[in-house]
């Protein structure tokens, strides 16, 4: 059972289909967030690997030439 803690009000949705708060009426703007949510969590778990594999690839670059 999928439970959402509405974002205005912190109280929590048992209505897995619900688009709107059953307490305080605001849009919980659930796809919307979670899937930004995700795409910045993981975009930025991305950068941090390339990051690392930039400073890892340069200093094997220097330590060869
Ligand atoms: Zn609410």
């Amino acid at each position: 059972m999928a439970e959402y803690q509405c974002p205005h009000c912190g109280m929590v949705i048992s209505d897995e289909d619900a688009l709107l708060c059953h307490f305080c009426g605001e849009s919980l703007q659930r796809a919307g967030k979670g899937f930004l949510g995700r795409v910045k969590y993981s975009s930025s778990k991305v950068v941090w690997f390339f990051v690392i594999f930039a400073v890892i690839f340069s200093f094997i670059l220097l330590t060869i030439f």
